[in-house]
């Protein structure tokens, strides 16, 4: 396999992750896993890990599994899938635990617009603390008003 086709699918393994996991936090985390993702939105105290991380580690499985298959059978389109997964997973670490909630502080307080949309989305979806209605499901693409004030409120800057 040449690389351009290998990183189409790589890169559209991670766009369709966006959608998977958009589907995923609203369709299943709040709706019947929401025992699982509960955690999250109403956190209790001094509580470290939350039962709403075992989503990580269900998505790294197929991602491990995809790219062990490769290098044992050398499938690389499966391998492209895998990495794809991977890169997503590590996106979405940096953009959920690390940029937005500072769960692990690794990088200082940002003044960007593209990240800030991410983050009034949010927030905006954390401001409910319920299973229904709650808004903004999606992580690294989000509705474009969000995307306009944080750009307008730079620029005043
Ligand atoms: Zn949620
Ligand atoms: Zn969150």
């Amino acid at each position: 396999m040449d690389w351009p086709a290998w990183l189409i699918i790589f890169g559209a393994t991670f766009v369709l992750m966006e959608l998977a996991a958009w589907a995923l936090h609203k369709y299943v985390m709040h709706g019947f896993l929401w025992s699982l993702h509960r955690d999250h939105h109403v956190k209790p105290k001094n509580q470290k890990w939350e039962r709403n991380d075992l989503f990580a580690l269900f998505f790294s499985i197929p991602s491990f599994l995809f790219i062990l298959a490769d290098s044992l059978w050398k499938i690389p389109w499966l391998g492209a899938i895998g990495f794809g997964i991977m890169a997503y997973g590590g996106a979405y670490f940096l953009i959920h635990e690390v940029i937005i909630h500072r769960r692990v502080k690794l990088i200082p307080r940002f003044n960007n617009w593209y990240l800030e949309a991410l983050n009034s989305a949010h927030k905006l979806h954390h401001s409910n603390l319920e299973k229904y209605n709650s808004v903004s499901f999606s992580m690294l693409v989000v509705s474009l008003p969000y995307f306009k004030k944080a750009w307008r409120r730079n620029r005043k800057r």
